[in-house]
């Protein structure tokens, strides 16, 4: 589907102004560094499939990508295992919260790849003898799908591993129930790592793009994965993306997206673009309140809402 308007002309920067005025919302407090965000942080970028990237004001600014990763976890397990990952997680939408301590009552699996059980399981998944071998191939992985080296941030990794109480029960109940084949800490540390990368919104809607492109990145021209992984990949996104808030999402949006608790949002349009969003203060369902508004707004002005 191509997109109604080209998005090369439109004013990212007065979107950006147009939201920035918004106070509703509140930062995450599960580790420091996401309860010191700053909460006036507001970026929006764009990736083209000509392979043009623009941001507005702070699109360079590092963070932590958060869930925003469970998108490009899922397809780089998918392409490890053969899609075999798919027998091991399921792709239904769970009307709950981002990390319930809830799995499939008949399988034992966990409910999509988007919550933390899920992504827990599809880190386990990605070729590596040991954590540090599947951290190395998720951080290559991941660098494919942004063009560039991305690098983790230990001290929020350090964080998310001590603190990640929910994430250790989630391990656990997977080992109890025979779906996690590595040890529950392990399995968490490797999340943890995960959720510590840093991009940038450019980078983040880099790697949207790669995904919404059919698994080619249009910066480095490189096949990161296959265009079935990547149309599964968004597919369950736009099922899953924004965890209890997905359908709402998907009625007012209408793009793929995955938000995350550093208040980023990655949008992935199919066959036009990708896209960024990032605004630590979050709404209920841990979704950037400025980033489902520019997300909106941006959707409409660009005809991009996939039933539009
Ligand atoms: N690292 C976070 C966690 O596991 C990610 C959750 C999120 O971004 N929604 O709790």
């Amino acid at each position: 589907m191509g997109t109604a308007i080209d998005p090369r002309g439109y004013d990212i920067d007065a979107l950006r102004e147009r939201v920035l005025p918004e106070r509703a919302g509140e930062r995450a407090t599960s580790i420091p560094q996401l309860a010191d965000a700053d909460p006036e942080l507001c970026a929006i970028a764009l990736a083209l499939p000509d392979g043009s990237v623009r941001s507005t004001s702070g699109g360079r600014t590092p963070f932590s990508i958060q869930s925003a990763v469970k998108p490009f976890l899922f397809a780089l397990a998918l392409a490890d295992t053969d899609g075999r990952a798919l027998e091991r997680v399921g792709i239904e939408p769970t009307g709950e919260a981002f990390d319930a301590i809830k799995l499939e009552s008949d399988t034992g699996r966990p409910p999509n790849p988007m919550v933390n059980a899920g992504a827990i399981l599809t880190c386990a998944l990605v070729q590596g003898g040991s954590p540090d071998a599947r951290t190395d191939r998720i951080l290559t992985g991941l660098s494919r799908f942004a063009g560039r080296r991305l690098d983790i941030d230990d001290a929020v990794a350090r964080s998310e591993h001590l603190l990640g109480d929910r994430n250790h029960a989630l391990a656990h109940l997977m080992r109890a129930e025979g779906t996690l084949a590595v040890s529950a800490d392990d399995a968490v540390a490797v999340y943890a790592s995960a959720c510590a990368v840093l991009v940038d919104a450019e980078t983040l809607a880099v790697m949207g793009a790669t995904l919404a492109l059919g698994g080619v990145n249009p910066v480095t021209g490189e096949r990161v994965v296959s265009a079935e992984i990547a149309r599964d990949t968004v597919a369950v996104m736009a099922t899953c993306g924004v965890y209890d808030g997905s359908g709402r999402w998907m009625r007012a949006v209408g793009v793929p997206a995955k938000s995350s608790v550093s208040g980023a949002i990655v949008l992935s349009a199919p066959g036009s673009l990708g896209a960024a969003l990032v605004s630590p203060p979050l709404d209920e369902q841990g979704t950037s309140v400025r980033g489902r508004i520019a997300a909106a707004e941006l959707s409409a002005g660009l005809g991009l809402h996939v039933f539009g």
